[in-house]
């Protein structure tokens, strides 16, 4: 049994409580954060929410103002204690990839790997660029390479010293559309291979879908939810995480029931409990069905065509206006009159639920950030 599946093995990286504050911007405000060993993990929000701070203060490239930070179930962040970057054992993938152009692939795979004898540091550069698909390149020099080789340079290099943990910023951003795809596959596969444990820095909400097991969802410097792709989109913990992951219209709700809510468009059931007597419920384009009837509650005043589905916008007698995904057939047409049903369960939220709640104290433990308290809020 490896290290990375043992099961009393610490967690690959536990922070708790983390703060930081420039100037008047509090870029990070109290988040909790754990990545299981071997786990793919990515860090999305929008721009500015505090998820490129949240990386460096794990790196040890800034300190926080406040919380601790334990990687590999050691201490390297916390009241009097403030391990060097270079004393972590953890590898960084920049956005610019930051390769040394003056020295070869080779050189540069090398370039973290000190304390073995040159023979041994040879057979590690080989292994690592076999495992990245770059064999026989180990002489070029970075800039005779593509983008998406230059990319598993600096992967190689972050992979060769074996570290406990690898922090990637925005790894993709500076790949054209058509090759992020492959390439991204590609860097998952690799890091898959060496059993890594990687936290992506990333504002593509696909991306951190599509690539990794789990998904720490950041706005304005609070972590609102982190759970498994699928847990996110079903069960989205607060409003932002539902319009931030996926398509979602709102509208407005009133407890109908345990299970059971009156909106603009109909009784609807709910995945969970509803708590409060006035709460939000969250329809999914995809959720959406539509049916001509001259009777029903809202009319057809937008398609956008796009062959493999279609994205129609229906508005309400009150002005309001929802969205749903249907397939390639054109059907409806602007003007028509359809009434609204809705497949599934609905989430919904109470009418505070735009935020994560009140951020962890750091004394709670870091687990916190999973506890059902934070899930009940969906009911
Ligand atoms: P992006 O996707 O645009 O990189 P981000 O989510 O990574 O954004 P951060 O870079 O962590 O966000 O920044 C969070 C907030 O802290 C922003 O408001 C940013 O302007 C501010 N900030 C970050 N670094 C500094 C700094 N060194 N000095 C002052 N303000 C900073």
């Amino acid at each position: 049994m490896t290290a990375a599946h043992h099961p009393t093995a610490p967690p690959a990286l536990v922070g708790v409580g983390l703060r930081k504050r420039f100037g008047d911007t509090v870029a990070v405000d109290g988040v909790d954060l754990e990545v299981p060993r071997g786990s793919l993990t990515a860090l999305l929000g929008p721009s500015g929410c505090g998820k490129t701070t949240v990386l460096r203060m794990i790196a040890g490239l800034l300190t926080p103002d406040a919380g601790t930070i334990e990687i590999d179930g050691r201490t390297v962040t916390g009241p009097d204690v403030s391990v060097p970057p270079e004393r972590r054992n953890v590898g960084l993938v920049f956005q610019d990839y930051a390769l040394f152009p003056h020295l070869s692939v080779g050189r540069n795979v090398a370039y973290g790997l000190t304390g073995r004898s040159r023979r041994e540091r040879r057979a590690r550069v080989q292994q690592v660029l076999e495992l990245v698909g770059l064999g026989g390149l180990s002489h070029r020099l970075p800039t005779a390479l593509s983008g998406g080789q230059q990319q598993r340079v600096a992967l190689a290099r972050a992979l060769a010293p074996a570290p406990d943990l690898i922090l990637l910023d925005e790894p993709f951003s500076n790949l054209d559309a058509a090759l992020r795809a492959s390439v991204r596959e590609e860097v998952r596969a690799i890091l898959r291979a060496a059993e890594a444990t990687a936290i992506f820095v990333t504002h593509d909400q696909e991306e951190a879908l599509s690539l990794t097991d789990r998904v720490a969802v950041m706005h304005e410097g609070r972590l609102h939810q982190l759970a498994d792709p699928q847990t996110l989109y079903t069960q989205p913990a607060t409003r932002f995480v539902a319009e931030f992951v996926g398509e979602a219209d709102v509208l407005p709700a009133t407890r109908a029931g345990r299970y059971l809510v009156d909106t603009p468009i109909g009784r609807l059931p709910t995945a969970a409990p509803v708590g409060s007597a006035e709460v939000a419920v969250v329809i999914r384009p995809e959720a959406l069905r539509l049916r001509a009837a001259a009777d029903g509650a809202g009319t057809v005043v937008g398609i956008s065509y796009f062959g493999h589905d279609q994205l129609v916008q229906v508005e309400l007698d009150d002005g309001r206006v929802l969205r749903a995904r249907r397939g390639p057939r054109l059907d409806l047409e602007r003007g028509t009159r359809v009434s609204l049903t809705v497949d599934g369960p609905v989430v919904a939220f109470d009418h505070d639920g735009d935020g994560p709640g009140e951020p962890a104290e750091p004394a709670e433990p870091a687990s916190a950030v999973d506890a059902p308290d934070r899930l009940a809020a969906v009911g």
